[in-house]
């Protein structure tokens, strides 16, 4: 059933809304497993889930899910897989959160995806409802994230942080109540939240894509169409392909404007900003956002 793995290491994405009693307790714990294991990555617990990346050799990966399968909380949480050449992070970090995402809403906004969230889509449904004309599709992440690769047709909401999300959806969506409206994030987890609030503010048929970007891009009969660009990931590889049948450049280089995809961090450590750049570029600003990152990190050689 499964292919044969070529790569020796895994970089597993995962989550759960499910009430955690004590997320501090069940943090220690989990580290200690995980450091035992020698997973690395982020996973942060809330009383309302658990949110992880990790990586890790194919065995070790393969017995963190194992060991998951058997919790009583997450048999049935669903795992994305990727294979890799290496450790995609460079060290492990458990920690006790107030929420998974960070929206912090003011307690009369505040919704419970336990409770509350949108319609979910499977690749195929998703796919087909994003061919329809009345379908509003939304995009559920950050600006920078949308600007190298976003659905055909989505709109981009102008947000830095998820925290901005409830401000922007009001001041630009409220036009689209009535309308279907389709939302995708990476893995699935922000669009829990970001549809709950949405029924919430009163909009009437709202969708979230199940398992997100990455599982859309995985399905075998979807093959990732009507994706455009890269997809923005949290972990060393910066981006991931995701449509199989043709590859569009969305992003623009920082520098010249000319397509590119690929974004790195300014090179000065004190400005570290990150930018999409294209490979001329590259080597021309020598990985500086700008001549006078380049300058002030130079002073530095001139004791
Ligand atoms: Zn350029
Ligand atoms: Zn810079």
């Amino acid at each position: 059933m499964t292919t044969p793995n070529t790569k020796p290491y895994r970089i597993l994405l995962y989550y759960k809304y499910v009430p955690i009693e004590d997320p501090e307790k069940f943090a220690d714990e989990h580290r200690a497993f995980c450091r035992e294991l020698g997973v690395r990555g982020r996973i942060l617990v809330a009383k309302e889930g658990i949110n992880g990346t990790l990586s890790g050799t194919v065995e070790q990966t393969q017995k963190y899910m194992d060991y998951m399968k058997q919790h009583p909380l997450f048999h049935d949480m669903p795992f994305k897989v990727d294979e890799h050449e290496k450790h995609a992070f460079k060290k492990l970090f458990v920690r006790p959160k107030k929420e998974l995402v960070t929206w912090r809403l003011n307690p009369e906004d505040n919704v419970d995806p336990n409770q509350l969230t949108g319609k979910k889509l499977s690749p195929k449904e998703f796919y087909e409802m994003l061919q329809r004309d009345d379908v509003i599709v939304l995009d559920g992440r950050n600006d920078y994230e949308y600007d190298i690769g976003h659905f055909r047709g989505a709109i981009r909401p102008g947000v830095k942080t998820t925290r901005e999300f409830p401000e922007w959806i009001r001041q630009n969506m409220s036009q689209y109540k009535d309308k279907p409206i389709i939302t995708y994030c990476t893995g699935g987890i922000r669009c829990e939240k970001l549809t709950a609030f949405m029924l919430k503010e009163g909009f009437q048929d709202v969708y979230q894509l199940d398992g997100g970007i990455v599982t859309y891009g995985k399905d075998p009969e979807v093959k990732g169409k009507l994706w455009d660009g890269k997809c923005y990931v949290f972990d060393e590889r910066i981006s991931v392909p995701i449509n199989q049948t043709e590859q569009v450049v969305v992003g623009k280089c920082y520098h010249c404007g000319q397509p590119a995809d690929r974004y790195i961090n300014c090179e000065y450590d004190m400005c570290h900003k990150q930018h999409i750049c294209c490979p001329d570029c590259e080597e021309k600003y020598q990985g500086y956002c700008s001549k006078e990152c380049e300058e002030k990190d130079l002073v530095k050689y001139e004791g």
